[in-house]
């Protein structure tokens, strides 16, 4: 063997595509050579602007999965395009570090069950300590996932939302509010969660999947109205716990309310509901005797039937008028149920603000386990949901029960914990954001969300526009920053920490730190009565905290420079939570309507491969850092931005990673590989080879001007979908130029250019590795966003070693522009009507079962002038990818066609016939090919590299007719397999030399190679 291929430097691209491999050296050469950095600073000193950017924390309470990878890539995507054309992105880490999600899963490490157990147990300074210890667990295997990903996000410049620096910009953002009237005190209604034991804001209520299926006692009952004989109201429920609370009726005041005779009673219900009611009830006899209004009901007084029970009740009827009377609410429907609700101002929002409205007081017999207080008479510590049966056995006694079943019904449950939620009267802390949702909803419209679904989707609930309630009943989250004079209830904002020492009465220790139970210690002296001022006891909605970060991680310099940011992405399920409190959290702390992000981009949500949610429960969740050490982070990432819209659901299938994916950038590998090995052997360089030159000489055939002019096409697709977030689409771009214009097209068309080493047309080799080079070097910087890896790899042992003045690494190329010189539209269509005609002819040869690589020696094609024109132009082209030696160009078909020994194939007013007739000439080349064929696979195997010349191929154990017919074709074949001479033995008995079996059609063969 020759060997003329220089093995002079290293690395070199192995034979096959390994990418784990690769990636892992990629990896240590980043590492070593501080890549990252170097292109951060070099942004940072050379740019073309500045666009901002605000890392979406994970939260730290558990590990990765392949979801959140999906979105990091996208995260890192967007910062190596962008770098790439040269801006500087401040593209650093964050870290979402308290509140509920963090201390359950520390309580869960801790093995206790509430927040009781927690304190009695565990105390709140090792808690603390535990939830900090848990954090750092999860963030080793965050960072662990971002450098297996190649994301290049910067960690040494961090945030983490539990830091005091941070807080103590949060508590700014809150004393904006507090100055503008926002951040209030107020009795509402809040959802509540009995295992995490805190309210949750309405937002966390609408969290998707929080809506469960349960099942609940579907209750009739009724009660009796006052000063009658047998009058009852009928009512229904789903929580007989609430008629411990019932302190009013609602009816509808323009409906109709009928009385309906059943046995010796009179029930009142609306009357378009006495018969489905009736049926439900299975009450077949029964009569209405009289109509009225729901005004007529008004004021109408009903028996509270459990006074003896609950003493309160009876104090309560004594204390307002309205208790235990029917009023009027246009909210009442009269379409579902009996018409007839009761109000449970204590337990629900619709019937908190009737009450309220009314002055009637609220009666919440309830502790932060939603057990009942003293207050509620008997039920006292018994909880909630646990009085339901009670409640009905009660009734029954009383003979007010009509029917009790069960029923399947949807109903929120904590996306938490998964406790079905309570509504709950409490004394909270709220943002009015109510009260600026014109500003909000100003600021919303202005951002570009790239996909209509989603931007919808904020908006309608952004419109709901309720009081945020930011107050949490925990212990690790940053502290509510009021306090609260303990004698005349005057009330301060604190800011920051040091004002917060300043004030404070007595000296604090050295591990003071703004988390409670620190900072409730802190007692403050009242400017006003001179009292004792504590701490008012919440922390803050996470959500709050972590809604804060474009103010509270940057300094006030940064800040001004980096915000608003030019572009978000995070997961669908952030509409409700981060995407929504950083733009309240803006417009509070701006007045302005204005968004601090001016694009947001929403994720779909990554679910299994069967379109199932990925859950613990399910025990579906893959997990990033053992799918990623299994498998390629390249592929990884081209697949999941290849497979759908970013905004779609994904559902992940580990499966097709290796099918397509892994193709696509094989394809660029070796087409790559293909390109190093012969531009090397011909001492090409792109300095002195460049395109110019190339054009200037006059060496490019319309094949190579067709190349480029398809990369401009390219590079202007992958551009225009990267940048309005089309991610799959940009890909397809890419995938198409890599698979079909490049390998399946370009290659095949001038591969015979590159199989001789003839001095003479030396120059037009240098052409064609020209054209590659440009080509492939343009890809691998589209590329580079996506496949971080093999784009650095190629640059680094193709293209840097063909040309070693390039830039130190692939991310610091210019982003690659579209040259319109280039673009030749009128070429283009001349190409495509030639594909088209080759594979007619392709589809020709299958209907004959004529192999391609069998010459024909003769093709009819039919078609209109104009085509006829550019496909006679480009014959030669035709001729060599369809394999055949002559070729007819014709408007109508001819009568020779007609016969049995043509096959064709037609589209449109384009057909291909093809002549199946093979002489021995025809034959004895279709052998040839067939054997070079099988000669080039024992190279490849044997780790031949292209370019190196064999001694010697020999072919054994062909018959005399196959020996006959190839005989004149030694010599072209010697050229196609690289081989100085090639030999025909008879038997393989001849020659003593390493024989390898192989197979032509049926006939069982020998090669050997040297
Ligand atoms: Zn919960
Ligand atoms: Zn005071």
């Amino acid at each position: 063997m020759t060997a003329k291929f220089n093995n002079n430097s290293n690395p070199t691209l192995s034979e096959d595509y390994r990418p784990l491999e690769l990636e892992k050296e990629i990896r240590s050469f980043w590492q070593q050579n501080y890549i990252q950095q170097k292109l951060e600073e070099n942004r940072l000193k050379q740019n073309k602007g500045i666009l901002g950017y605000v890392e979406g924390p994970p939260t730290l309470n558990g590990v990765p999965h392949v979801g959140h990878a999906r979105g990091r890539v996208m995260k890192d995507l967007r910062y190596r395009l962008k770098t790439m054309q040269g801006y500087y992105i401040p593209f650093w880490a964050g870290w979402d570090t308290q509140g509920l999600p963090v201390e359950l899963e520390v309580e869960k490490l801790l093995n206790v069950k509430n927040k009781r157990e927690l304190l009695e147990k565990v105390g709140m300074e090792k808690f603390v300590e535990e939830c900090k210890k848990a954090i750092i667990k999860y963030h080793k295997e965050w960072v662990a996932a971002d450098q297996k990903l190649g994301v290049f996000i910067n960690h040494d410049k961090a945030y983490w939302t539990y830091h005091d620096s941070y807080i103590e910009r949060e508590w700014q953002i809150l004393k904006h509010a507090w100055n503008q009237g926002l951040l209030e005190e107020g009795h509402y209604v809040v959802a509540y969660c009995p295992g995490c034991q805190t309210s949750l804001s309405s937002a966390e209520v609408g969290y998707e999947g929080a809506y469960k299926i349960v099942e609940d006692p579907s209750l009739y009952f009724k009660f009796k109205r006052s000063d009658t004989e047998n009058e009852y109201f009928l009512i229904w429920t789903t929580m007989p716990f609430t008629l411990i609370t019932d302190t009013m009726l609602a009816v509808n005041p323009e409906a109709e309310y009928a009385k309906v005779q059943v046995g010796n009673e009179k029930w009142i219900l609306a009357k378009q509901r006495v018969q489905p009611v009736m049926q439900e009830l299975q009450v077949h006899e029964y009569r209405v005797t009289e109509t009225v209004t729901g005004k007529d009901l008004e004021g109408t007084g009903y028996e509270y039937p459990f006074k003896d029970l609950i003493p309160e009740q009876a104090e309560i009827e004594k204390k307002h008028l309205l208790i235990h009377k029917v009023i009027l609410e246009d909210f009442v429907d009269v379409d579902t149920a009996t018409g007839v609700v009761h109000q449970s101002p204590g337990n629900g929002e619709e019937d908190f603000f009737a009450a309220q409205k009314r002055n009637v007081p609220i009666y919440a017999p309830f502790d932060d386990e939603v057990k009942f207080t003293k207050e509620a008479g008997t039920f006292i510590g018994k909880f909630a949901r646990d009085t339901d049966s009670i409640v009905v056995e009660e009734l029954k006694k009383r003979n007010l029960l009509v029917q009790c079943k069960t029923i399947e019904h949807e109903y929120p449950t904590c996306w938490r914990s998964h406790h079905k939620l309570f509504w709950l009267a409490r004394k909270e802390y709220f943002l009015r954001t109510d009260r600026i949702n014109n500003k909000v909803l100003e600021a919303a419209e202005k951002v570009n969300y790239y996909y209509e679904s989603p931007k919808n989707r904020f908006i309608s609930f952004l419109k709901e526009s309720k009081p945020w309630c930011i107050s949490r009943e925990r212990v690790w989250g940053a502290p509510l920053p009021i306090w609260k004079c303990q004698k005349c209830s005057h009330k301060s904002l604190i800011a920051s920490k040091q004002e917060l020492l300043e004030k404070a009465t007595e000296k604090q220790p050295e591990d003071f730190e703004l988390h409670k139970p620190w900072v409730d210690r802190v007692i403050l002296k009242c400017e006003k009565c001179g009292g004792t001022m504590r701490r008012e006891d919440f922390v803050l909605d996470a959500w709050h905290n972590s809604g804060a970060a474009p103010y509270a991680r940057f300094t006030d310099e940064e800040y001004k420079k980096y915000v608003p940011v030019d572009y978000l992405t995070e997961a669908m399920d952030q509409t409700r939570g981060w995407a929504n409190t950083l733009l309240l959290e803006h417009v509070i702390l701006t007045q302005k309507p204005e968004s601090p992000y001016e694009a947001f981009l929403l994720q779909g949500l990554t679910q299994d491969a069967k379109g199932r949610k990925m859950s613990k429960s399910l025990g579906n969740v893959i997990e990033a850092n053992t799918t990623l050490e299994k498998h390629s982070a390249d592929v990884f990432r081209f697949y999941v931005l290849r497979k759908c819209p970013p905004a779609d659901p994904n559902d992940f299938d580990i499966q097709e990673l290796n099918r397509r994916p892994y193709q696509v950038l094989s394809t660029l590998y070796h087409l790559s590989r293909f390109t190093l090995q012969n531009a090397e052997f011909d001492n090409f360089n792109p300095q002195d080879h460049s395109l110019e030159w190339a054009r200037n000489g006059r060496h490019f055939k319309p094949v190579d001007r067709w190349l480029l002019s398809k990369l401009q096409e390219t590079t202007e697709t992958c551009t225009e979908k990267l940048e309005t977030c089309q991610f799959n689409f940009a890909l397809a771009a890419l995938e198409d130029f890599v698979i079909e214009s490049l390998s399946r097209l370009y290659v095949p068309m001038v591969r015979k250019e590159l199989w001789t080493d003839d001095p003479h047309t030396l120059e037009r080799r240098l052409a064609v590795y020209s054209t590659l080079y440009h080509a492939l070097k343009t890809v691998n910087s589209l590329f580079n966003p996506t496949t971080p890896y093999l784009s650095e790899a190629l640059h680094q042992r193709v293209f840097k070693k063909l040309d070693p003045t390039l830039v130190e690494t692939v991310n610091l190329e210019s982003w690659p522009e579209s040259d319109t010189q280039l673009r030749d539209l009128v070429l283009e269509d001349n190409f495509e009507t030639l594909f088209k005609a080759v594979s007619l002819a392709y589809a020709a040869r299958q209907a004959g079962k004529l192999k391609r690589r069998w010459p024909l020696g003769k093709a009819v094609v039919v078609s209109p002038e104009e085509a006829r024109e550019t496909l006679s132009r480009n014959e030669c082209l035709f001729l060599e990818i369809s394999n055949v030696k002559t070729a007819e160009w014709v408007g109508t078909p001819p009568e020779s066609v007609k016969g049995q020994e043509w096959v064709s194939a037609s589209e449109g007013d384009l057909s291909v016939y093809l002549n199946i007739q093979r002489d021995e000439k025809l034959l004895g080349e279709g052998i040839m090919r067939d054997l070079a064929r099988r000669v080039q696979a024992l190279r490849k195997e044997r780790g031949y590299r292209p370019t190196d010349v064999l001694e010697a191929a020999h072919i054994a154990d062909l018959d005399d007719e196959y020996t006959r017919l190839l005989q004149p074709y030694l010599d072209e074949m010697a050229e196609l397999v690289r081989a100085r001479k090639v030999y025909l033995h008879s038997s393989r008995s001849e020659i003593k030399i390493q024989w390898y079996d192989s197979q032509l059609g049926e006939k069982r063969i020998a090669i050997s190679i040297h």
